[in-house]
């Protein structure tokens, strides 16, 4: 059975990961187009050409390596990123890349070329730095909303700055479209980011999709006034009438088996010797299941609005559905390679939540240690790596035969 080569793998690793190393720290600094992380950019388009693979740089600034196939079809992608959060990990995004590195490496060294071309995409700006998450692959499967490039980045400069900076004309990235089916299917290589298989000692997660995620304002109006010389009886607090809020939403994510968080709340006009006049609550959900957002959506406005309080839906991301044929190409990888397997729903969003809007995608898991991540400590063994990979590797060559 083809298997990917381990020790490359590491090595691999090793180099990407010393791009942007806080040596004092432990933690990752390739924040979107600093220094660093167009060093490490740079880099992976070389080992992609070292390998014999066609790069291109679209007008978003992905890098898009294509190992070709024996057919006139469109290509098979693998992918994910190099940039990482401020003291972030080395795993997150840095694994799905070098592990889509190695599968190609892999075929072709064994002298297999499949019917398929191969991709290897390494999307940029993944981590919410400019103005929120996945602007690579938003730009390449969606489109980017209008007026991003004004947005202020993490650092408090607007997007087109750094994206200037970059070699990227802003006004340009609409180039980076890609067209629906213009992809036949997209496979992403993750660490879990959460307890779940390490917790049961399992070695591969099939996504079975990304959670959508639906946040709300809910503000409480009452009269401010002085703690001290207003009685009890004459009051109208607005925290007092905020507080079964906290408890609803929990109760609320409880019902319909969901996660709901109240994670901001602010109280105005927030003195020790004022009585608050007004409490803004940001309350947060997420499921697989939009049918299941729709009615804990509707319990939330009901509890709400009887506490005399406003409900105003934010923002709204749907949820992605991983396509079932590319899940049941990996439990047969996983099968194959003896390995065990759980399915199970992604609480982050990834590239492959924009990808599955061009094309049927998938993302397949594996354990973090500790369940951390965004973090120096975040860890992954290389025998878990090396699974992941050697799955993905086993699922592409399943997936080729099948959609040709
Ligand atoms: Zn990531």
């Amino acid at each position: 059975m083809l298997k990917i080569n381990p020790t490359q793998l590491q090595s691999d690793l090793d180099a990407l990961n010393q791009f942007g190393h806080n040596a004092a720290t432990g933690g990752m600094n390739r924040v979107a187009y600093n220094e660093a992380d167009m060093q490490a950019r740079r880099w992976f388009d070389a080992q992609m050409r070292e390998l014999g693979l066609t790069v291109r740089i679209d007008a978003a600034g992905n890098s898009i390596g294509t190992y070709a196939g024996s057919q006139n079809l469109p290509p098979i992608a693998l992918g994910s990123h190099t940039d990482t959060v401020p003291e972030g990990g080395k795993y997150d995004g840095t694994l799905g890349v070098t592990a889509a590195l190695a599968c190609v490496r892999a075929l072709k060294e064994a002298n297999i070329r499949l019917q398929h071309p191969i991709e290897v995409i390494n999307f940029t700006a993944e981590e919410a730095t400019m103005g929120g998450g996945t602007f690579g692959s938003l730009a390449m499967a969606i489109g980017l909303p209008t007026g991003y490039a004004d947005k202020p980045a993490w650092d408090g400069r607007p997007v087109h700055a750094h994206l200037s900076a970059a070699g990227i004309d802003p006004a340009g990235t609409r180039a980076a479209k890609r067209a629906v089916g213009s992809v036949a299917a997209y496979f992403e290589l993750h660490i879990e980011q959460g307890g779940n298989l390490i917790g049961e000692g399992k070695d591969i997660g099939i996504v079975e999709g990304i959670v959508g995620i639906r946040r709300y304002l809910l503000a409480f109006d009452g009269d401010a006034n002085h703690a001290g010389t207003t009685p009890m009886h004459l009051r109208n607090d607005a925290l007092v009438k905020a507080a079964p809020i906290i408890h609803a939403v929990r109760d609320l994510a409880l019902k319909h088996s969901i996660v709901a968080t109240i994670g901001s709340m602010s109280v105005k006009p927030g003195a020790s010797n004022v009585i608050p006049g007004r409490v803004d609550v940001v309350a947060e959900m997420r499921s697989l299941k939009g049918s299941v957002l729709d009615a804990a959506e509707h319990d939330l406005q009901n509890i709400t609005e009887s506490l005399g309080g406003s409900y105003a839906r934010m923002s709204i991301k749907e949820e992605m559905i991983c396509d079932e044929q590319l899940q049941q190409a990996l439990v047969m990888a996983c099968g194959e390679l003896c390995l065990s397997h759980r399915y199970l729903p992604s609480g982050a969003g990834h590239d492959a939540m924009c990808m599955a809007a061009i094309c049927p995608s998938v993302m397949l898991f594996v354990p973090s240690v500790g369940g951390i991540s965004h973090s120096p400590k975040e860890f992954t063994s290389l025998e878990d790596c090396v699974n992941g990979a050697n799955v993905m590797l086993g699922s592409l060559l399943h997936i080729d035969a099948q959609l040709s």
